[in-house]
Formats: C-alpha cells, structure tokens, sequence
C-alpha cells in the first residue's frame, strides 16, 4: 500500500503529478487557505490517517499530533521552522524537513529591495508622483540617504545573511559588521564581515538587517531598549520573523523618530491588519511576506520540499532534516527505514 500524504498548500501541477507518482495524496482544498482557521482544522482532521504531509504556514500542535498516529514525516516548504516544536517531533520520532538554500538568493535579494525603497523612498516618492504631486524639480524633502559605502548590521549571517553580505560588500561597497553565536570565518574571509557583540552592531549600523531564525532566544530580540541603542539616521530591515521584533516599540520607535525607518516583510501576526498604524507611518515600507516570492524559487522549494518527503519515507533523506536524531533509529517510528 502506498504512503498517504497530506498536500496543505498549493503545489505546482508537475510537483504534485511527481509525488502522485509515488504515494496517494490527499489534497486539502486551496480554498481553505483563504481563511487560516479553516485550513488549520482541515489539517487537524487530514492528518488523523496519514504517513507525512507537505505544506507551510500552519502551526502544527501537539493535539494534531497526538491525533495523527501513523505521521512519520512533516516537510515544510519553507526554510523556518518555527511552526513547529522539533524537540516534540524528535521525541515523537516524526522526521522535520526543510528547503533551505534554494531559497537563498531570492531572499537576499528581497532584503536589498527593502534597504534600497526605505533608504532612497522608493514606494512613498512613487506613490507621491502618482497622486500628481510633482510639479517641479524636486528638492531636499523627496532626498533619501545613500546605501553604498555605508555601514550595514547583520543580526545572523547564516545562508541568507551571507548572500546579503555578499551583495553589500562586493555590490555596493558596505562595511559589514554581523552577530552570531560562532563565528562565520567563510564569510568574514569573503567579504570582510566582522563578528561584534550586538550593542556594537545596533550602535554603528546604517542599516540593521534582522535574520536570525525564530527560537525562544530571538523572540523580541529587538524592543524598546535596542532600537533606542540604534543611530536616529538607521533603518531597521526585517524579513526574519515578525516576532524577533517587539512591533509595539517599533511603532514608538518610528513616530518619535528613534529610528528613521523600517523595511519589514514579516509581522507578529499576518496577514498585517489593514489598521496597523505601521501602514500609516511614511517611513516604513511593508511587503506580505515575499522573501522567497517568485515563480522559480517557490518551484524550487515545492520540489525540494516533495523529495524531502519522499527520500524521508523512503529512509534515504540525507540533508534538510531539522531533526536528524531521528534519522539515528533511536526516536525512529516503525515504519520508516533508519539509515
Ligand atoms: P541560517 O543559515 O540558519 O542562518 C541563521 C543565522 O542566525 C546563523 O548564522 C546563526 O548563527 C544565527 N543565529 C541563530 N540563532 C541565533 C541567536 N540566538 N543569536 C544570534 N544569532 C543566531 O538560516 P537562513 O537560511 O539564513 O534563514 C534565516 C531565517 O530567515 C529563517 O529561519 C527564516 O525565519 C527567515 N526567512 C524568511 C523568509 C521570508 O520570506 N521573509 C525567507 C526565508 C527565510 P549561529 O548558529 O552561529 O548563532
């Protein structure tokens, strides 16, 4: 008998005829998605008579769990996992996996796009030129700051980190300062990054790139007190997880003019309330979560998310394992070959 697999997010057609190939799927209607609530208890119910499911941005509880007896793997399209309790999933024998690297660049590049429209006013002076508002050569009410040559902070230089420290440094001529819990010698050889403690990084960053993974210990990693510690002229840029920053400060943070301006392209709670007062602050710029946004980079993380399932059921996986203790046999539940 094949595997059964839940589907809760929409795949590309060939990604889904792939793994149709190999299991029976039970696909949860996309529909569902246009409400979280629905989609959450559609899984809950789904996952009572599966072996893995494949999808993103649904928590996965303990009760969904406790109901789901024969689930063996859990593969995310996404590279954060902090829809999920690894230690439960380990202690379970539920095998985690993930899509980092192929989305990498795309972030990076997400992450850029947000230092250049905060730091040059690229979304609010568009905006101003479409409401007819620009009658004569412009003066130093529509000037920005400049981004090459100055100084940028990032606050966990990982994969994406360093795809972003690559651009600064060789693109546009940044100095890059970092924090991490080691040290990342690749990227301090590469582009000259130097590793300082966090009060460093938030005292002399023109820009303040958030990119650290949601865990316990970066859950309003940034409140009150470190965006005061910031320069008045820096901008912060988050396209980590909204919860790294305690968006209540930020908003404080950018009225009163603690801090010049923010990028963000994740929130506490998403989709962002159409009356969040960060909507109507002009220095802030806010995309819906699109780090990875694009045609081939959502298709790379379907596919590599469906052969992570795959190989994962197959007792092959071999990279992307959140939770590799699983995969030693000792949590390992039956049914699922240990390497
Ligand atoms: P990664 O390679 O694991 O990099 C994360 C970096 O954070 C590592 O260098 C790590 O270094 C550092 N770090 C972890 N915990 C830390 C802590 N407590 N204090 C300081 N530094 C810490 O991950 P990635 O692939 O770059 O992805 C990073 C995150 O970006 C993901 O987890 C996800 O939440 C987010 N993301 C968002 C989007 C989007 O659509 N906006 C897209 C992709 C990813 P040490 O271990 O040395 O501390």
């Amino acid at each position: 008998m094949k595997p059964m697999i839940v589907v809760y997010k929409t795949l590309p057609a060939d990604v889904l005829a792939y793994l149709n190939e190999h299991v029976e799927t039970i696909v949860l209607d996309p529909e569902l998605g246009a409400s979280h609530e629905a989609l959450f208890w559609a899984l809950h119910l789904a996952l009572s008579g599966a072996d893995g499911a494949i999808g993103a941005s649904v928590k996965i509880t303990p009760a969904m769990l406790d109901a789901a007896p024969r689930l063996k793997v859990l593969s995310t399209i996404s590279v954060g996992i902090d829809n999920f309790d690894v230690d439960d999933l380990t202690r379970r024998g539920i095998v985690l996996t993930h899509t980092p690297d192929v989305l990498t660049e795309s972030t990076a590049d997400t992450v850029f796009a947000l230092i250049l429209a905060t730091a040059r006013r690229v979304v609010e002076l568009a905006e101003w030129v479409k409401a007819g508002r620009w009658h004569g050569s412009i003066g130093p009410a529509q000037y920005g700051v400049d981004v090459h040559g100055k100084t940028l902070g990032i606050v966990g230089l990982g994969r994406i980190g360093s795809a972003l420290a690559r651009r600064a440094a060789l693109g546009f001529g940044m100095r890059v300062l970092y924090t991490n819990r080691h040290a990342n010698e690749v990227a301090e050889r590469a582009f000259g990054a130097r590793r300082v403690a966090l009060a460093q990084l938030l005292a002399e960053a023109d820009f303040v790139c958030l990119q650290v993974p949601l865990t316990p210990e970066t859950r309003g990693l940034i409140g009150a007190a470190e965006l005061k510690a910031m320069k008045r002229s820096a901008i912060l840029i988050n396209a980590s997880r909204g919860a790294i920053v305690d968006e209540a400060a930020l908003i404080d943070a950018l009225a009163s003019g603690t801090i010049a301006g923010a990028g963000l392209d994740v929130f506490e709670r998403e989709p962002l309330s159409a009356d969040s007062p960060l909507l109507s602050l002009p220095n802030v710029v806010a995309l819906p979560h699109i780090g990875s946004a694009t045609h081939e980079t959502r298709h790379a993380m379907a596919r590599c998310a469906a052969e992570n399932l795959l190989a994962a059921l197959a007792g092959a996986l071999e990279r992307n394992v959140a939770n590799p203790e699983v995969l030693t046999g000792r949590t390992l539940r039956s049914g699922l070959r240990s390497r």
